[in-house]
């Protein structure tokens, strides 16, 4: 491919018409450049966003080896980049506050990395008032095109801030293929999800009436099978490989910035990462939201397979709220919150007789509905292995036992309507968990 931001520069124009809403579909970014190699033009990248002078760089020790010293160099001749190395950061709001402070004097913040150092970079300027631009060392997620930050609380939720865009986005494809072999593999395990998301979606839209969109699934309709055939090549830091990674995790980013909801791109298989990333604890090993994405997607992908086997929907019955039960897990501060949100997709009385009529309704015509949606468990499974991707919670790291309660509780955790709510009223879920731990 030639041109990388072919459709992502009439998108960040306003050009791109949304035949789903028809208006111009808006979003919140001055420049996105991707481009096989960026040298000698970091200066004019940013002078092109209105950042001339005054600007501080933020990356930590390895990407500032990667691309940070470059872009140090480049504005030797002006001197109008200060650098700062961050130690070992961390997305919570303690951390921002105090990057608050070694910001806060300047004109605009230039952030060079990837998940952490974007987020804090993103929700630091976004509180101080000040404009961020980041130029990405690895494909590992999609949140360079997405205006939240993923922050943990004190109380070790970790939850979705509303932050800002940057104004402008930056790929260098050859330092991003030149990064570690499992982020280009955790962001292949952030775009695997598309599928089982958007079954999750239309489910949810069939059943409850819930708004639907197909339009963040238009955008990226013809790069995901450029991205998903040549997934083996991602981790030999294939320059074409790389470059459709970043596409397809941009017009994700921006699928859901001009939509408004991020359901496109974050339904039961997010939940499953979340409940892992919020009630792990000590058990947490380590691992990225793009490599949990991935294995949960497996997972979510199994469990809708199995539910649209059958020729009848499932019967569900009122919706259990064990409240001691996520007291124990959850800690009763978090607990309730949690409650308060499950609470609202509950099935009980009239709802539950609803739901089940409805189901009887559309199950043959939701069977056939998602068929174009679909990719097989074994085809994603593999391209999930050939990118160098853990494929199971064993890869993962993770206990069994953890693993098993989020596939069981993470539904608990937010009010968006997934397989995993009508698998668990239907008191399927459970046994499906215990399947899921024979799977690696
Ligand atoms: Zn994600």
């Amino acid at each position: 491919m030639d041109n990388w931001t072919e459709l992502i520069d009439d998108l960040v124009a306003g050009r791109w018409f949304n035949q789903e809403t028809q208006e111009m579909a808006k979003v919140p970014f001055e420049s996105i450049v991707i481009k096989k190699n960026l040298a000698g033009i970091e200066v004019d990248l940013l002078a092109d966003v209105g950042f001339n002078k005054n600007l501080v760089m933020v990356c930590d020790q390895t990407t500032y080896e990667a691309l940070g010293r470059r872009i140090k160099e480049a504005f030797k001749a002006t001197g109008e980049l200060d650098v700062l190395v961050l130690e070992s950061p961390h997305a919570d709001l303690r951390y921002v506050e105090d990057l608050r402070k070694k910001i806060a004097t300047y004109d605009g913040v230039v952030a060079v990395g990837s998940g952490t150092i974007n987020d804090v970079c993103k929700h630091s300027t976004m509180l101080n008032g000040q404009r961020y631009a980041v130029f990405a060392t690895a494909g590992s997620m999609n949140g360079y095109t997405s205006t939240t930050a993923s922050m943990r609380l004190d109380s070790g939720l970790k939850i979705s801030l509303p932050s800002h865009a940057p104004a402008g986005f930056f790929v260098d494809l050859e330092v991003s293929a030149e990064a570690p072999a499992y982020l280009a593999a955790s962001g292949f395990g952030d775009c695997l999800c598309r599928s089982v998301a958007q079954v999750d979606w239309w489910l949810s839209h069939r059943l409850l009436g819930s708004l639907y969109l197909q339009s963040p699934y238009t955008i990226q309709e013809k790069d995901e099978p450029e991205l998903n055939s040549r997934a083996g090549n991602l981790a030999i830091g294939d320059i074409e490989a790389t470059g459709y990674l970043h596409r397809v995790l941009t017009l994700g980013g921006l699928g859901v910035s001009f939509s408004g909801v991020s359901n496109s791109g974050s339904m039961g298989e997010h939940q499953i990462s979340h409940y892992l990333d919020c009630f792990a604890g000590d058990r947490h090993p380590g691992t990225l939201h793009g490599q949990q994405v991935g294995v949960a997607s497996l997972t979510m992908a199994r469990l809708q397979s199995k539910l649209l086997r059958s020729d009848k929907p499932p019967t569900l019955k009122s919706t259990i709220i064990d409240l001691p039960d996520m007291e124990r897990r959850m800690g009763k501060e978090i607990a309730k919150q949690c409650r308060d949100e499950f609470v609202k997709k509950s099935f009980e009385g009239a709802s539950l007789e609803q739901a089940n009529e409805r189901l009887q309704e559309i199950w043959t015509e939701l069977k056939a509905e998602v068929q174009p949606f679909l990719i097989s468990v074994d085809e994603m499974e593999e391209m999930l292995k050939s990118s160098g991707g853990p494929v199971n919670y064993k890869q993962l790291g993770v206990d069994a036992d953890l693993y098993r309660d989020a596939i069981v509780h993470c539904r608990e955790m937010r009010n968006r309507f997934s397989f995993l709510d009508i698998a668990a009223d239907a008191g399927l879920l459970e046994d499906f968990a215990s399947e899921e731990m024979n799977c690696a």
